[in-house]
Order: structure tokens, then sequence, then C-alpha cells
């Protein structure tokens, strides 16, 4: 379920620093380290997922909540109305870099 050497898991396990904005029961949130808007969290399921293409059926209540939590997230961050992006980049092709599933949030433009 976990992975050793994961930053996205040690992050989950509360072994590397970083600010949870929300917590769930099946996900982490927290802001980006280099962010590329405004608002740019990292909507992060607890389970080690490398990415899109290894989702299967017993995930499905995961990628749900991951989409309610981003919308959650949205209104607290004061986002909602303004509009803003929810990513998934899927493999080095689509610009994924850390190899543990996660949702990009981003808006706050003006
Ligand atoms: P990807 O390109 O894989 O879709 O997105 C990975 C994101 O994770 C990048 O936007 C990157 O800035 C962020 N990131 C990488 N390492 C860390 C970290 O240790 N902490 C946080 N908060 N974000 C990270
Ligand atoms: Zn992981």
């Amino acid at each position: 379920m976990e992975n050793e050497g994961c930053i996205f898991c040690q992050i989950v396990r509360g072994e590397k620093p970083g600010k949870l904005v929300y917590e769930g029961k099946n996900l982490v949130a927290f802001k980006d380290i280099k962010p590329h808007a405004p608002v740019h969290i990292l909507l992060v399921p607890k389970k080690h997922i490398r990415s899109i293409n290894d989702l299967e059926e017993e995930d499905r209540a995961i990628l749900s909540d991951l989409v309610f939590a981003g919308k959650k997230v949205a209104v607290e961050q004061g986002i909602d109305k303004t509009g803003y992006k929810l990513v998934y980049n899927v493999e080095r092709g689509g610009g994924q870099y850390v190899f543990h599933l996660h949702l990009h949030l981003l808006g706050g433009w003006k």
C-alpha cells in the first residue's frame, strides 16, 4: 500500500514537513512547494497509486473523494467563484514527475 522512497507517502505519514490544508479519510491536501499559480494545492490519496494508468475498480471512491475535496478546498481558498483548474498529469509525457497520483488545484489568477 505504501512506498518507502515516495515523497508523497512520506508527507502522508507525517515524516516530511508539509502543512496540510485538508485531511480526509482517503486523502490529504497541501500546498505545492513550487506553485504554478497564486493558489496551488496538491490533493493526494493516502494509498500509493503510481498514476491514473494504475487505477483499479476499488479506487473509485478515492478518485471521487479527490474531486469533492478539490471542490471544498477551492471554497476554503476563496477561488471557487473566480474559477480554477483541476489537473492530473499522467506519466512523463503528460508532465508527471512525482509518481504518486495527485490532483492539482490551481487558481487565484486576477
Ligand atoms: P507533477 O509534475 O508530478 O504532476 O507534480 C508534482 C508536484 O509536486 C510539482 O508541482 C512539485 O512542485 C510538487 N512537489 C514536489 N516535491 C514536493 C514536496 O516535497 N513538497 C511539496 N509540497 N510539493 C512537492
Ligand atoms: Zn507514494
